[in-house]
């Protein structure tokens, strides 16, 4: 290699590092100029937005409430510089930090807390998340979710300051989603929990964030190393809400490895249902309650229960919220 070329390649894979994620401008916030620069970086805050993309997107570039958002589609649109602080951690703490808005890096993720997202988005997370990891050097720990550092002052229910305010990102705490974004540790320990700054609020959310919970596995399929060409997952940005190739038979003895194009799409409408042959088995009246229609199933992960065009899984389902017009949904 000539002098010339080498600086060359080296002058063009400066740049590439620095600037290899592709985000657009169109929703910038009118409150930069008044957002102070941070003093520090010392964590990526992973958000679900728990709200479609057109009035998530509005609403946080006309507040300021994140540096970056990304679509379902993979598209990543800047918020506010990622220099300046962004007002996306409300009430926060870690490490003994409060308001960790002042050294942190917020990220907020089109979808829900406890859907999973398509490939194109989780990949579009993922290199984001990479390149702000190298640009800051950050560890893979420092890679937390809104819940992991939200909390919560007294109420009627909890007498102390707590931790469970809200369940904001959680499935990015999740074994199999984190695997998915190349992340292969997460933080051990709420340490303002362990020296009692906090109390926990929400068992369910604290066993996510340090247990072993993962209610995404199913759609994050696990395969073994090298499928069969046959079973080569479809591409393309929609190639998830179709049906999905079976992961192969068991016989493979070799070590098996998450690939983010193995993702199995969850039925969104009656439509999808349909498709992936589930047959509605009645509807939840006065008289007749889900338990009467379906048993013990009426909280799996395999039931679904819709109204009013939407899609609820058996085990996202709120006891409390399953409602009179709910249809039930098996796959027989
Ligand atoms: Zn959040």
């Amino acid at each position: 290699m000539t002098k010339a070329l080498g600086i060359a390649v080296v002058a063009c894979l400066v740049p590439c590092i620095l600037c290899a994620v592709e985000a657009s401008n169109r929703y910038r916030s009118p409150r930069n100029p008044e957002r102070k620069i941070r003093q520090s970086t010392e964590l990526i805050v992973l958000h679900t937005t728990e709200a479609p993309a057109k009035s998530s997107l509005n609403k946080l570039s006309e507040r300021g409430e994140a540096h970056f958002c990304v679509t379902e589609e993979g598209q990543i649109y800047r918020i506010v510089d990622r220099d300046r602080e962004a007002f996306h951690a409300g009430r926060s703490m870690w490490n003994g930090k409060e308001d960790v808005d002042k050294f942190s890096i917020g990220i907020e993720c089109v979808g829900y807390h406890d859907k999973p997202m398509p490939p194109a988005q989780i990949a579009a997370i993922r290199d984001l998340v990479a390149e702000l990891k190298a640009m800051y050097r950050l560890g893979d720990s420092q890679v937390v979710c809104h819940s992991h550092v939200a909390y919560g002052a007294p109420n009627k229910w909890q007498k102390r300051n707590h931790r469970g305010r809200k369940r904001c990102g959680m499935l990015f705490a999740m074994p199999s989603v984190r695997a998915q974004l190349n992340l292969k540790t997460k933080p051990k320990l709420d340490r303002d929990v362990q020296a009692r700054r906090l109390t926990v609020g929400d068992e369910y959310l604290s066993k996510v964030l340090y247990g072993n919970v993962d209610t995404m596995r199913q759609y994050y399929a696990v395969i073994p190393r090298k499928p069969a060409p046959k079973e080569e997952p479809r591409r393309g940005i929609f190639s998830w809400l179709g049906s999905n190739p079976k992961p192969a038979a068991k016989k493979t003895p070799a070590k098996p490895k998450t690939v983010a194009g193995t993702f199995k799409a969850p039925p969104q409408s009656v439509a999808d249902l349909k498709a992936q042959g589930f047959k509605q088995v009645g509807v939840v009246t006065k008289d007749v309650t889900a338990s009467k229609l379906v048993g013990a199933r009426w909280n799996r992960a395999d039931t679904y229960y819709t109204i009013r065009n939407k899609v609820i899984p058996g085990n996202t389902v709120n006891p409390s919220k399953i409602e009179i017009g709910m249809a039930i949904w098996l796959k027989k």
